[in-house]
């Protein structure tokens, strides 16, 4: 790259490559720094299916704090559908289905029933349904259901679509480079530029963390408390014979989910206690491949094509970090997001995008504040 880049983005997860592209399009000249490879942590291993694209759903189906922030970055989701296949020339593998989220006991369907008046306002698409009605719209799924929430759903091609941000930034400059960032280079307050694992440094004068799980090495160079935690999710790739799954389903945090690539993901572990140990395991295999015959036994004949694994970002308090980092003018940070980074990471980079652009967030974001947890003793 000639010349000084005017943003520096250290990781190329898909918060990174989102923050890349959003800034190269508002004609930024941006560098990413990764250390492993493009979309190498769960960004490439993610399952990227999110939930309902009806506002109304995700008001039932989610957390009060989801609930704005994710109906926000599917509309991004949606706009960018078409437009980013078109900068990339990357299939993103964007649809949208339906999904599913059945109840086997009169408990389960007494604790899921109720969510659907709430929802009823607005949207149609969230109904409840009963027997033939359920297996219409998924034929696959297990006779012994009582009922289910149906709502619509949306996904992508998790690698493809960070493959397709890369890509499409590049096309307007972004340039991408191998490195490990080890440190901030700052005078009186404003950041200078980055240092990197072998003494290289590069200047500039705004610095975008995007490090995922490994957000908390950052700790030293901020003075600031960073809690984030890797927690590994393991997902099975499935090979079905026809017919293919035309619903997601979700049961007890598990789901299994059809891609616009053929295979069918089975997924996913949530593992607090894993530490940076990123490989599958035997007891994550059981526990997925319970769950999905629970859902819809005839996936019996499936052939269990691959087993893979990634790291979540989680936080302390179980929200993300997103927000400029107090006494380091210039530096952005864009972190935490647990299970839903591919559905957030439209909104959180357009987010930290305006922050450095015009200089606010296109919504509150308080509640998100990276420097909420303190500052190092
Ligand atoms: C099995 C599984 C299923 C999932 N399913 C879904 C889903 O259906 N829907 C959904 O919304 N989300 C899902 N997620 C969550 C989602 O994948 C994550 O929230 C998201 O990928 C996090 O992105 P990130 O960019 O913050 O982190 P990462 O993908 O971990 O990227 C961070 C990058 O920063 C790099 N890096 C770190 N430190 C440095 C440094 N010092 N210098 C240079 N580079 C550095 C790393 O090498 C890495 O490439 C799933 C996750 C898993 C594991």
């Amino acid at each position: 790259m000639a010349g000084k880049p005017d943003v520096v983005v250290v990781g190329a997860g898909v918060m990174g490559c989102s923050a890349a592209y959003w800034l190269s399009k508002e004609g930024y000249k941006v560098l990413t720094l990764e250390k492993e490879a493009v979309a190498a942590g769960a960004s490439g291993m993610s399952a990227a299916h999110w939930l309902a694209v009806g506002r109304s759903a995700r008001e039932v189906l989610q957390d009060g704090w989801l609930t704005e922030l994710g109906w926000l970055s599917c509309k991004l989701h949606q706009e960018l559908a078409c437009v980013l296949p078109q900068e990339s020339g990357i299939d993103i593998g964007y649809r949208e289905h339906p999904a599913i989220q059945p109840a086997f006991s009169m408990e389960e369907v007494e604790s899921l029933k109720p969510q659907l008046s709430a929802s009823k306002r607005d949207d149609p698409s969230v109904r409840w349904l009963e027997g033939q009605a359920l297996w219409e719209v998924e034929p696959r799924l297990n006779r012994h259901v009582l009922g289910g929430l149906a709502y619509r759903q949306a996904q992508v091609l998790a690698y493809q679509f960070v493959l397709a941000l890369v890509e499409a930034a590049e096309r307007r400059g972004m340039e991408l480079r191998h490195g490990k960032v080890v440190g901030l280079l700052g005078s009186d307050g404003q950041v200078t530029g980055v240092q990197l694992r072998h003494g290289e440094t590069v200047a500039t004068e705004t610095v975008v963390l995007a490090m995922g799980p490994w957000s908390q090495r950052a700790e030293a160079w901020l003075g600031l408390k960073v809690p984030v935690y890797p927690v590994r999710g393991q997902l099975l790739e499935l090979r079905v014979p026809d017919p293919q799954l035309q619903a997601s389903l979700s049961y007890n945090d598990m789901y299994l989910v059809h891609k616009a690539d053929g295979t069918t993901l089975a997924g996913a572990t949530y593992e607090p206690d894993s530490g940076f140990a990123d490989r599958p395991t035997a007891a994550g295999l059981e526990a997925v491949m319970n769950a999905a015959l629970q859902m819809a036994p005839s996936l019996e004949e499936a052939q269990v094509a691959s087993h893979i694994s990634g790291l979540r970002p989680a936080s302390g308090d179980a929200l993300p970090l997103i927000g400029p980092i107090p006494g380091w003018q210039g530096v952005y940070m864009v972190s935490g997001h647990d299970r839903h980074g591919m559905e957030l990471s439209l909104i959180s980079t357009r987010i930290v995008t305006d922050l450095i652009v015009k200089g606010h967030s296109p919504v509150p974001i308080e509640m998100f504040d990276p420097a909420r947890f303190g500052s190092m003793e």
